[in-house]
């Protein structure tokens, strides 16, 4: 997925579709103990320096279960939170006092959020059978008329499709029946081939005269659970009702829409209500020379209004919450400041990380780390370094350090939406990789709960993100950006 459609669409993504990794340096040959045409040692200063401290790091977290604890009590006590709900209020509470109780000062800073609710919501195949489809509302959709709208299904699996059928369209319910490729090792997920669909599928029906639409759930696996998420109408075109379904679902209709006619009922009591008051919640573990100097971790408080949000993305936010904790309990304050910010209103409008570059653009960010690819066992870093090939090797080095937690790898990805407006302006972002194979099963669903969530793999999800940001904020020289490529006229 490129940041291009990304912008184009307003939306943030809430994932990182992984690239091939980066290869590190092979090992040496050996032959009884003996490196053979071996390459001429390469200097090693940010191992030489950091190896002790990030062994006792990791040692610590791994044995660690705060991170967990928090997860807990966010997932089971305040549940899902999306913008402009009392539970998001209660987030941001909680996560103020679980960080005042670890010994870090905090502040919030406020922020005007989107105010979507959802309402009662239903769909129905009423022609040629009559059975309920499992759906959820896409986030930022219009609600229907009392009764809900009932209409034809033009079933489509693609753009092109689309266009070719634009006559059949018209006073249609458009199903969008695209199969998200399965996740692979080499290439990840398939979630940036598809989202798309979910994103502006809407507003290109409603161009060609739809009156609602349908989408097979951007999930490559499924075990019924509908795949809720924001989408975004374009200016100028009717705001029609938009829906998930199942892939279970939508394979069915595109079955019996085969053999003739289908038609369907959709009722949705979804309201955008006016922005509401949240914040970002910030708080810092002071640098002992250059305080001025930042590395932010974050990660988004908000979630959709199903399951917990305990992946997506209260493993994200207890990541940085107990890194941050880990090291103030070891007592290694670096030269430079780590600031936690947990961002609110993600997941439908990215105002968290908008109101926090507004408010904090002019400030010093050496780098911004994000985790929002769910608490899976870490497998690296995601970097953008600008093309500075000098700081990319070094980011290399540092990850290493993450070799006994098997998150030594350094990829070329976008890392991570909150962080994305400062990123975007030369800053180093950095997002946590992780073994994300499973995560896009329950990825915006009401399985998105803390069972899903192993204790361990969230520990050395925080061992990771403690290492890199203390290496960021102590390093010297620091790890930014000085030699960015140049760019193309
Ligand atoms: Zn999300
Ligand atoms: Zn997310």
């Amino acid at each position: 997925m490129t940041r291009a459609w990304l912008a184009a669409l307003g939306l943030a993504a809430c994932h990182g579709a992984a690239p091939a990794p980066v290869a590190v340096a092979p090992p040496p040959v050996v032959d009884a103990g003996v490196a053979i045409d071996a390459p001429p040692p390469v200097p090693t200063p940010i191992l030489d320096a950091y190896a002790a401290t990030a062994a006792q790091i990791i040692a610590h977290a791994r044995a660690d279960r705060g991170a967990f604890a928090k997860l807990g009590f966010l997932t089971d006590r305040i549940g899902n939170r999306l913008a402009g709900s009392p539970a998001l209020d209660a987030a941001i509470a909680w996560a103020m006092d679980a960080l005042a109780a670890d010994g870090h000062p905090v502040t919030t800073e406020a922020v005007m959020v989107p105010h979507w609710r959802r309402g009662a919501e239903r769909a129905q195949l009423v022609a040629p059978i009559t059975r309920d489809l499992v759906m959820l509302g896409l986030g930022g959709s219009v609600g229907t008329p009392r009764g809900g709208v009932t209409a034809p299904v033009v079933v489509v699996h693609g753009w092109d499709e689309l266009a070719a059928r634009a006559a059949e369209v018209k006073g249609a319910i458009v199903l969008y029946d695209v199969a998200m490729p399965a996740w692979t090792e080499a290439g990840g997920s398939g979630y940036g081939d598809v989202v798309p669909f979910r994103g502006r599928g809407a507003s290109a029906a409603a161009q060609l005269g739809a009156v609602a639409v349908l989408m097979r759930s951007v999930t490559a696996h499924s075990l019924r659970s509908p795949h809720t998420g924001a989408m975004r109408y374009a200016d100028g075109v009717p705001r029609i009702p938009a829906a998930a379904i199942t892939v279970e679902d939508a394979a069915l209709i595109a079955r019996l829409a085969a053999a003739g006619p289908v038609r369907v009922n959709l009722t949705m009591g979804a309201q955008l209500l006016p922005d509401a008051p949240s914040a970002n919640v910030i708080a810092e573990l002071r640098g002992r020379e250059r305080p001025d100097e930042l590395v932010v971790i974050g990660a988004h408080l908000d979630s959709w209004d199903v399951g917990q949000g305990a992946h997506d993305d209260g493993a994200g936010v207890v990541h940085v919450m107990q890194a941050l904790t880990t090291l103030r309990a070891l007592g290694l304050t670096p030269r430079r400041t780590i600031r936690v910010v947990l961002f609110t209103n993600e997941e439908n409008g990215l105002r968290g990380g908008k109101g926090y570059a507004a408010a904090h653009g002019g400030d010093h960010h050496v780098a911004l780390l994000e985790s929002d690819s769910g608490g899976f066992a870490p497998r690296g870093f995601r970097v953008e370094a600008h093309g500075d090939a000098a700081l990319r090797a070094r980011l290399v080095e540092a990850a290493q350090l993450l070799a006994p937690l098997g998150a030594a790898a350094i990829e070329d990805d976008e890392a991570g939406a909150d962080i994305s407006p400062l990123v975007e302006t030369g800053a180093l972002g950095l997002g946590l990789h992780v073994d994300g194979r499973t995560y896009f099963d329950i990825h915006h669903t009401a399985a998105d709960t803390l069972d899903k969530v192993d204790p361990q793999a969230l520990a050395d999800g925080v061992a990771a993100i403690a290492v890199m940001a203390y290496v960021l904020a102590d390093a010297e020289p620091a790890l930014a950006v000085t030699a960015p490529a140049p760019s193309t006229p």
